[in-house]
């Protein structure tokens, strides 16, 4: 029943009553927020924890400043596998299978051109054909290097596409634009049926959703360390490489930092046993110790109520939309069902005008071309309160 329509309803009581009854209510608390602001851009750059300001200012006045060099050998060379044994039960990811380094378009690279290496004598990568632009550059990158094709092609076509020839399917989980959540066990099944390999690209369902990496069977997958995660600008990314695949995976970035021996300063390049052979070089200190700082929120929250939450407030956004925007102002192109990621899009007419209003007063969503108001809703910190202002506030724009 649409508000401006007649019949009231109490959105209000509605949005009050779920923050109520919310069990990851008290993390909110956990995160610098401006309470003048609803901050609905997390899947892009999430807010810092509380704890991250105090945890940066003793690495540099102590770690850095106080024991220098000697730091390296006290928890510093190894972070890159410790941060990812912190992000490993978010993905459903055993021991021994994720390490952060370098950012997701360089990790991309280096899975792609390591998963081509493991299909000797494919010739072609299959990439969803709504990727987000750095999937799609890196991958004609990789293509350009090796000799290969790329196909580009929606990932509901897959099944009668990829085949002999397929070398890696670079999937998306969760398409940036709809929101749009991709079934990564089907898209696994069809890829190795042709006995290709799966690149799972986790950006936007890492930290919103339950992800199951080894259940699912995926091979190789990479994911954004500043979006749900809330690593801060720029964090670092993880890799995933199936343990099964990662005696045989070879890296085309093979630095010092993934030698066997690393300060052997040896002359031929050995790779270490283990995931940490995706290393390259030194490791981003700052910035590792940054995002795991921002992980100890996690610490004891349970994915699958961050799941039911995200759905709750993406659900209860629309149903906000459905009752205040007219319904020829904007468009919710996000699916209704539960195959949704953490975000609502609408399409509607002078989208990027509308979110700099929007942003003027104080609504923070972000603008995808060509027509697009993406609304991000991180479970950890969102209420319904703020989806139900977001509505109310693009009501008064449209
Ligand atoms: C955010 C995002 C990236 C970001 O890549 P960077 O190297 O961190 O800039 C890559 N792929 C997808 C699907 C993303 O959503």
């Amino acid at each position: 029943m649409r508000e401006n329509l007649g019949a009231p309803v109490d959105l209000d009581g509605a949005a009050a009553a779920l923050d109520d009854a919310d069990p990851l209510a008290h993390l909110r608390g956990r995160y610098h927020l401006d309470e003048r602001v609803v901050y609905l851009d997390g899947n892009s750059l999430g807010p810092p924890a509380t704890v991250v300001a105090a945890r940066v200012a003793s690495v540099v006045a102590d770690e850095w400043g106080r024991r220098l060099i000697g730091s390296w050998a006290d928890g510093w060379w190894d972070a890159p596998e410790r941060v990812g044994e912190l992000i490993a039960p978010l993905i459903g990811a055993a021991p021994g299978q994720v390490v952060v380094a370098d950012s997701t378009s360089v990790d991309i690279f280096k899975l792609l051109v390591g998963g081509v290496r493991l299909r000797q004598g494919r010739h072609e990568l299959v990439i969803d054909a709504d990727t987000f632009p750095t999937d799609r550059y890196i991958a004609d990158s990789v293509a350009e290097l090796m000799g290969l094709t790329v196909g580009a092609l929606p990932l509901d076509d897959l099944a009668g596409r990829v085949g002999a020839g397929t070398a890696v399917v670079l999937a998306n989980h969760v398409d940036y634009r709809t929101g749009r959540l991709h079934d990564l066990a089907a898209i696994t099944r069809t890829a190795h049926d042709a006995g290709a390999l799966v690149l799972a690209d986790l950006s936007h369902s890492v930290g919103a959703l339950p992800v199951h990496l080894d259940a699912d069977g995926v091979d190789l997958a990479v994911g954004c360390g500043y979006k749900f995660l809330g690593g801060g600008p720029g964090a670092p990314a993880f890799s995933y490489v199936r343990r099964d695949l990662q005696a045989r995976f070879r890296t085309p970035l093979p630095g010092w930092g993934g030698h066997r021996e690393p300060f052997a300063m040896a002359a031929g390049y050995q790779p270490v046993e283990g995931i940490g052979r995706l290393r390259s070089g030194t490791p981003d200190i700052l910035s590792l110790l940054t995002l795991e700082a921002a992980l100890s929120v996690w610490d004891g929250v349970l994915i699958d109520d961050v799941r039911a939450k995200s759905l709750s407030l993406t659900a209860f956004f629309v149903r906000c939309v459905d009752a205040l925007i007219p319904a020829d102002a904007a468009r919710v192109v996000t699916p209704r069902g539960d195959s949704r990621g953490s975000q609502v899009s609408l399409a509607c007419a002078d989208a990027e005008q509308v979110i700099s209003r929007l942003i003027d007063r104080g609504v923070i969503g972000d603008y995808r071309p060509p027509d697009l108001l993406r609304f991000g809703f991180a479970p950890l910190y969102t209420r319904h309160v703020d989806a139900l202002a977001a509505a109310r506030t693009l009501r008064s724009l449209l």
